[in-house]
């Protein structure tokens, strides 16, 4: 009993871009100048390489003025500088807008020099003779 039975010739050439991921050239609009930028197939590569999950987020020039910027917070923390924050709030009691030396949590109200000296008139200078 001989059974020619040839094995099925055709190659299984399909879903071939269904396992392979292609990239292609994203624009992201970055979220410190606002400008879209190219994220290219290149870099997407880098980052699955890398295994990162989220998308850049800001341009190049924004990165590294962003890596600049905590690379001399770094720097004045070793060299036990206090960096100066100045954050911008708005006062919580009458909307105008300060800037208060810390980071305010939240939840917790904010309020500028003259609604603060209000609420905690302890710390005024007691000059009233
Ligand atoms: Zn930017
Ligand atoms: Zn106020």
């Amino acid at each position: 009993m001989s059974e020619s039975r040839s094995d099925d010739p055709e190659q299984l050439e399909n879903n071939q871009s269904d396992q392979e991921q292609e990239f292609d050239d994203q624009q992201i609009d970055c979220v410190d100048c606002g400008k879209p930028f190219v994220w290219t197939a290149g870099e997407q590569l880098f980052f699955r390489d890398k295994g990162l999950k989220h998308a850049p987020k800001r341009c190049k020039p924004c990165k590294k003025a962003k890596n600049e910027r905590l690379d001399a917070v770094m720097k004045a923390q070793e060299a036990g500088v206090k960096q100066r924050v100045e954050v911008i709030v708005n006062c919580a009691k009458c909307g105008v807008q300060t800037t208060v030396p810390f980071y305010p949590s939240q939840g917790r109200p904010v309020y500028c020099r003259s609604c603060f000296l209000v609420k905690n008139p302890e710390t005024l200078p007691s000059d009233d003779g």
